[in-house]
């Protein structure tokens, strides 16, 4: 039996941790880069699996499909979230894409996740605020899921399992996301994947490693480049700032 009320408290913890308060909408890859020696890595995946998560006394390190949606990948990462901090159970953690797993501890982690990027309070607030006592509409679901940072799926099932909508709503709310949400006036992020260029790189602890190589003159450079080669960061090879071309950015 899930402890939803546990899951919550834990979930609002690890934002108060994270330095977050408990209602905002939270920008969970930056939180990420934070956590101490934890290295983020994006990488495609393919089909079935969003996420992996490795965590012991050597490598603290989670994998996020980058070929799911930008909001798929929030809240996947929210979901190894739950492995990183709060399963003491695995080390080793390969994620799948369903939402309705067979494995209870994977439809806890999906609910800490839905906890994490919603807190329990803060979308009952948002709902009400929203649309009073009606249950959402199509339209007021994308509100509310723009607004979290999370995926049409993910925010469907949070709002069937908190009963604000029914099961036969997911179904028939589940078609034209993209198009509603655009002429919404939203752009569509949220539901496309990471760009091509971007779908292999590696942030965190690992290139503090290398950077930290590079200051302490410990390896040569040729090494330094195999290294961020490695984690698919050819763009740090040069050692300019290319992208920006130098210039300060605001
Ligand atoms: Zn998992």
């Amino acid at each position: 039996m899930i402890d939803r009320l546990d899951l919550n408290t834990k979930a609002e913890d690890l934002r108060e941790r994270l330095g977050e308060d408990v209602n905002s909408p939270v920008d969970i890859f930056s939180l990420a880069c934070q956590v101490d020696q934890l290295t983020l890595v994006y990488y495609p995946l393919g089909e079935n699996i969003s996420g992996m998560c490795v965590a012991n006394d050597k490598v603290k390190l989670i994998a996020i499909n980058s070929q799911m949606s930008y909001g798929r990948q929030r809240f996947s990462l929210a979901h190894e979230f739950y492995h990183l901090f709060f399963d003491d159970a695995s080390k080793f953690n390969v994620c799948a894409k369903t939402f309705d797993s067979a494995d209870e501890i994977e439809r806890v982690a999906d609910q800490f996740a839905s906890y994490f990027l919603a807190p329990y309070r803060s979308l009952k607030e948002k709902v009400h605020s929203i649309c009073g006592v009606r249950n959402p509409s199509m339209q007021e679901v994308i509100e509310l899921e723009q607004y979290f940072g999370m995926s049409h799926l993910a925010m469907l099932w949070r709002l069937v399992s908190e009963k604000y909508l029914t099961k036969a709503q997911l179904d028939q709310y589940s078609d034209n996301v993209v198009f509603t949400a655009k002429g919404l006036g939203y752009d569509d992020r949220l539901y496309k994947p990471s760009p091509a260029e971007l779908q292999k790189r590696t942030y965190g602890y690992y290139l503090k490693q290398v950077e930290s190589l590079r200051e302490k003159d410990l390896v040569s450079a040729g090494k330094i480049e195999e290294l961020l080669l490695d984690a698919y960061r050819d763009d740090l090879v040069s050692g300019e700032d290319v992208e920006s071309g130098g210039t300060i950015i605001d």
